[in-house]
């Protein structure tokens, strides 16, 4: 009997545990939080990532470790993997758990990011602002998600604003000004690297967000082969070049043709959820086979798929269950303004199916907003 220990325990690894019961797998969960919700399906060690008593007893309890949260510290993967193997390796975490590092590995490896630049001091700000131009958005540079930690610069009157309200954040987790895409879209690559280097995509995923969350996805993106063959080329490279096993998903802005990367989620992504009822083998299942040195399952889908994700609260399920399509998954978590508390994935063999059966969920969940812009891509 195996045993999968998963530091983190939300949505993330409470879909994994899922995945991962027809292969027989046992699952551990490791936690601050005694009701996170993975611990409904799976037993839990709780205590604090950086706790060695609490991450000595989840070491002795499983067979190889990953992970549902990308912030934990980089110290404690470190200390795990002397212990027990860690997929995705600690260098990859780290990587991906500081913007400046990340984005500087994306330019290393020729793959086109927006102008950055790392900023410790008010000075440096404004002359990074004179060099790369308004608009432009101030980030932490670590331990942000959910568009959390950033700042918008419209021009160079909202600078003490900026300051104001990240200033502080320098000296603690760093910060990182980026110049402004006028993206036409939001794209993402959900991949997967096996043990032994095997690499495999799922065909590429639209994104639209909301306040910086993301609210809606749609696959298979709107882009032609060139741009998606490019899209999971830079993945690919990424991969590789931090020997990285499992699934991740790299964020990139499409414009006028071109492809710039935002950034790395170094683990299962929101924006490949389409994956459980939308392809041959969903990101979780993929994920688990990876990080256990199993073959790869294919990542080809049927017809077109959309997710929407519930933030906050859940809506009522039946307008969804009512579609042939129509996929429920409710986290069972409390309700909470701007947590993820569930999605909804709608699967139709064709677009425009898809945008009706969006259509009426729609309507009946008073959610037009959240599945317009949706409909307006599979009609373009
Ligand atoms: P998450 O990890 O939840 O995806 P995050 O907090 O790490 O989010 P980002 O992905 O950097 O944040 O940004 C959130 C959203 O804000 C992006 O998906 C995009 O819509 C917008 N955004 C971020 N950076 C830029 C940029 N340089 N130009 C234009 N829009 C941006
Ligand atoms: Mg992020
Ligand atoms: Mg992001």
């Amino acid at each position: 009997m195996t045993t999968v220990g998963i530091l983190g325990g939300g949505q993330l690894a409470r879909m994994l545990a899922l995945a991962g019961a027809p292969l027989g797998l046992r699952f551990l969960v490791m936690d601050n939080v005694a009701d996170a919700c993975a611990g409904q399906f799976a037993p839990m060690v709780v205590g604090d990532y950086r706790d060695e008593a609490a991450l000595a007893e989840f070491a002795s309890r499983i067979d190889v470790a990953t992970f549902d949260f990308e912030n934990v510290p980089a110290e404690s993967a470190r200390w795990l993997v002397e212990r027990v193997d860690v997929f995705p390796n600690p260098r990859a975490l780290a990587t991906a758990q500081d913007r400046l590092a990340e984005k500087t590995l994306f330019r290393g490896l020729g793959i086109p990011v927006p102008p950055f630049a790392p900023i410790d001091t008010l000075d440096e700000l404004r002359a990074a602002i004179a060099d790369i131009g308004t608009p432009c958005i101030l980030k932490t540079r670590r331990l942000g998600y959910d568009g959390k930690g950033q700042f918008r610069i419209r021009g160079a009157g909202d600078i003490d604003a900026a300051w104001q309200a990240l200033g502080a954040q320098a000296s603690k987790v760093g910060l990182i000004l980026e110049g402004f895409v006028h993206f036409e879209r939001e794209l993402s690559v959900v991949a997967v690297r096996g043990r032994g280097g095997e690499f495999r995509a799922w065909p590429l995923t639209e994104n639209w967000h909301v306040d910086g969350v993301l609210s809606a996805s749609l696959a298979p993106a709107r882009v032609d082969e060139a741009t998606a063959a490019l899209a999971v080329g830079h993945a690919k490279r990424l991969a590789e070049a931090l020997d990285y096993v499992g699934v991740f998903a790299l964020e990139l802005f499409s414009r006028d043709g071109e492809l710039l990367a935002n950034e790395l989620a170094p683990r299962v992504h929101n924006s490949g959820h389409w994956t459980i009822e939308g392809s041959e083998t969903s990101q979780f299942q993929n994920h688990l086979r990876a990080v256990l040195g199993l073959p790869l399952g294919d990542t080809r889908m049927v017809g077109t798929a959309c997710m929407l994700n519930w933030i906050g609260e859940m809506p009522d399920a039946r307008a969804v269950l009512d579609e042939a399509g129509g996929h429920w998954h409710d986290y069972g978590k409390e309700p909470r303004e701007g947590r993820k508390v569930g999605h909804a994935t709608l699967r139709s063999d064709d677009a425009a199916a898809l945008a009706a059966s969006l259509q009426r969920v729609g309507t009946a969940l008073g959610r037009q907003d959240q599945v317009l812009p949706v409909i307006h891509a599979l009609q373009d």
